[in-house]
């Protein structure tokens, strides 16, 4: 038999290694922008049309290159950052493995135009799929502007992988955050057609705050700072309050290289353990300076996957960075040690807690008379009657009384459900158990099976979600009309996601209108809406609207999927959270409101609203201890 090996042509090994650098228009701004970093740029501006599918363009005022080397950068492994295998091993720049071009150039159509500052005359160039079509000399600033057009014009197959412009676009917005983190002293821009983005350089901090004015505050963040012979981590974290369901901004920089580290991700989430409601994630910003000798950046070609020599001894540094941080900053609501008795503050529904006081007070002596004062058990915590003044807990939502009627009438009667569960003399006798609140988070009562103790944010959620469920399907939603029209700047692909949905949210009460630019007014919101809470539930609808589309294709969302995802946010935003005192009635009044739905025993994502722990349990602790 001849012999059938073949050396591949370079325009077709180029196609194959750009499947693998090259996978969407964000990969190729990427690595672009990488590219500029690495010449020293100071300045880089993107501008990109039809989501990047029709033109790509960066202007960077960094190095620049010679006639030559222009030439050469677009041939495959031609790179000037490295030039032995050992080299790899003590990277300082973003690229090196010489890819980036001759894999963009593969499968699309390619302009150059570059100068360097010795040269008064630069080069212009076009590649189209690998061929040089034309190269001359040209007068150009010093810098470098590179314009990728019609991405994957000769592969349509991964013309067809590529997503709604809006979902692509979405895809560019993060990765130019991710680069504009990481490059935080660069000035850098994008034009989307749609949007505009300019970013001053400024520290770590102002550059976050920057990127993310319109979801983030200042406030939400505790700085965490470590420096030892290992590994030196700055950066921030958000207090546990400000976990997010949707869409945490989580960000790991290693020596100003983006990174993927699920190990290190763990190591901060086991940080946040029972501080943060199951499912939510915190956001966090760490940037990671350790020596390059001793990481391992080529493992996967888009380099964003870092192996680290050191890792089982980062674990602890990072986790006493991070926890260090939660706990010096009071992150963490703890007991106020100065008193003894529960201090019951009245509710203001969905308040964050405000800086615990951590402080005791040296002269108590539990053992002395005096003392005793203290203990007298709040008249408060008297059994009492049941009766529903769930009002209270909609303060200044005129709805919400209309609908309670309706809403009872569909669920199991309350009365029976409560009967099932709590101890029935007790019911019969017109009183209720004794509700007590644990740790700010539990409230601790006795039921007919045990002893009970109710998650009060889950609780609360569920009571919500339930009421608001029934209320926009019975069209008894009250929507009111915001006294001043709130502003919302909408990204691309939170436009988009608008435009799928206004009609449906408007049935829910939200009505959004165009005002200008990537600006939209909210001119109503639904009534049980408290007003700091309007606009973070409106992107937050748009959001998940937005990633179910990225999940799902393009598929029209159904508007009952729409409502009950709505419902959800809007009742996470409302409720109660962990971290708010609860008057006894208040907590009755949860109680009893929770126990008159038909499956008070679980949230709508299928979380334990409550556990019952019997008395064989109980007793069994005591056992144990004994045994110890
Ligand atoms: P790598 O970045 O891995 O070296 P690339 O294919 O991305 O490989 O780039 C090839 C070479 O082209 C780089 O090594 C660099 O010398 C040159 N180059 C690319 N972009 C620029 C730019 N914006 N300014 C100056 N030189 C550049
Ligand atoms: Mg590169």
């Amino acid at each position: 038999m001849s012999d059938i090996i073949k050396l591949l042509p370079d325009s077709v090994a180029n196609q194959i290694a750009a499947g693998e650098v090259i996978q969407r228009p964000a990969s190729v701004i990427k690595e672009l922008v990488e590219n500029s970093v690495d010449a020293g740029a100071t300045e880089i501006s993107l501008t990109i049309l039809d989501a990047g599918k029709t033109l790509i363009q960066i202007v960077d005022n960094g190095t620049g290159m010679s006639e030559t080397d222009v030439r050469m950068a677009f041939e495959r492994h031609a790179t000037s950052k490295i030039r032995k295998a050992d080299d790899l091993f003590h990277l300082r720049s973003m690229g090196f493995r010489g890819e980036a071009l001759p894999s963009i150039c593969a499968i699309s159509e390619v302009e150059v135009r570059t100068r360097t500052d010795e040269n008064p005359l630069g080069t212009h160039l076009v590649i189209e799929a690998s061929k040089v079509k034309m190269q001359e000399a040209c007068a150009a600033e010093r810098g470098t502007v590179i314009s990728v057009k019609r991405l994957f014009f000769n592969v349509p197959a991964r013309r067809k992988f590529l997503k709604s412009d809006s979902v692509e676009l979405s895809n560019i917005m993060r990765e130019f955050e991710r680069l504009a983190l990481v490059n935080h002293n660069l000035r850098m821009s994008i034009d989307t057609g749609s949007k505009t983005i300019s970013l001053r350089p400024g520290t770590f901090r102002q550059r976050i705050e920057e990127i993310w004015k319109n979801s983030l505050k200042s406030e939400h963040l505790l700085p965490v700072n470590t420096d030892t012979r290992l590994v030196k981590i700055e950066g921030f974290i958000s207090r546990p309050e400000f976990a997010r369901r949707r869409n945490p901004l989580q960000y790991l920089i290693v020596n100003g290289r983006n990174m993927r580290h699920p190990y290190f991700h763990k190591a901060i989430m086991n940080c946040y353990d029972q501080l943060i409601a199951p499912g939510t994630q915190p956001c966090y910003f760490l940037m990671f300076t350790v020596d390059p000798d001793t990481i391992d950046v080529n493992i996967h070609p888009t380099k964003n996957e870092i192996k680290f020599e050191n890792e089982q001894e980062i674990w602890p540094i990072l986790t006493s960075a991070v926890k260090l941080s939660l706990g010096r900053f009071s992150a963490v609501p703890s007991i106020d040690f100065n008193s003894d008795t529960v201090e019951i503050q009245p509710l203001r529904g969905g308040e964050v807690p405000t800086e615990p006081r951590i402080s005791f007070n040296p002269d108590y002596n539990p053992f002395l008379e005096s003392a005793k004062e203290h203990k007298n058990i709040d008249s408060r915590y008297r059994p009492t009657k049941v009766e529903s003044n769930w009002q209270s807990l909609y303060e200044g939502l005129p709805s919400s009384r209309q609908s309670e009627g309706a809403s009872q009438e569909q669920s199991v009667p309350a009365d029976d459900l409560q009967s099932a569960i709590f101890d029935q003399n007790e019911i019969q006798a017109g009183i209720t158990p004794i509700c007590l609140q644990y740790s700010l988070k539990y409230i601790i009562t006795t039921s007919h099976d045990g002893l009970m103790i109710i998650d009060q944010h889950r609780a609360h959620v569920k009571i919500l979600y339930e009421d608001y469920l029934k209320r926009t399907g019975n069209s008894s939603i009250v929507s009111q009309t915001l006294m001043f029209p709130e502003t919302v700047s909408l990204d691309e692909s939170q436009q988009a996601a608008l435009a799928e949905v206004q009609d449906d949210l408007a049935g829910l009460g939200f009505n959004v209108e165009y005002s200008d630019g990537t600006d939209w007014q909210i001119m109503s919101a639904p009534a049980m809406l408290k007003p700091h809470d309007i606009r973070d539930v409106l992107l937050r609808i748009l959001d998940s609207v937005t990633e179910d589309s990225a999940n799902y294709g393009n598929e029209q969302l159904s508007s009952t999927t729409l409502r009950e995802k709505a419902a959800l946010i809007m009742a996470r935003s409302g409720a109660i959270r962990r971290g708010v005192r609860l008057t006894v009635k208040e907590m009755e009044d949860l109680t009893s409101r929770l126990f008159s739905l038909p499956d008070p025993m679980l949230t709508p994502n299928g979380n334990k609203v409550y556990t019952i722990l019997s008395e064989q349990q109980i007793g069994r602790l005591f056992d144990s201890a004994a045994i110890l």
